[in-house]
């Protein structure tokens, strides 16, 4: 993906940052949280980039114990989410007619669970 083309086709313009959390969001396998991009950016910058990404719906947020969880927006998946240890699983996605824009399931994992 050309994190460039997408920052600019949604008019925002291209910093070496952007493009940068762009790339690591376009890697990732889960949401991510600020702590897991370890950019060298403080937390005012990054909060100020994803809100401006979420407004251009490049990406989806997910609150968890009132912290942000980003994705790309144009590879929704469904999750099953823990509410102990902040793992994500994959689920499968609801077959519903329209257009889905985030599917969470929340709860304890099996792992948090025994203990
Ligand atoms: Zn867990």
């Amino acid at each position: 993906m050309n994190a460039r083309k997408l920052l600019q086709d949604h008019g925002i313009s291209v910093s070496d940052l952007r493009v940068q959390m762009i790339e690591i969001l376009a890697r990732a396998r889960a949401p991510l949280s600020f702590e897991s991009f370890s950019l060298d950016a403080n937390k005012t910058t990054f909060y100020r980039n994803m809100e401006l990404f979420e407004k251009e719906g490049i990406v989806v947020k997910t609150e968890l114990d009132r912290k942000g969880f980003y994705e790309l927006a144009d590879r929704v998946r469904a999750y099953f989410v823990c509410e102990v240890c902040h793992e994500f699983q994959n689920i499968q996605m609801p077959k519903l007619d329209g257009k889905i824009k985030s599917v969470l399931v929340k709860g304890v994992c099996q792992k948090c669970d025994e203990e």
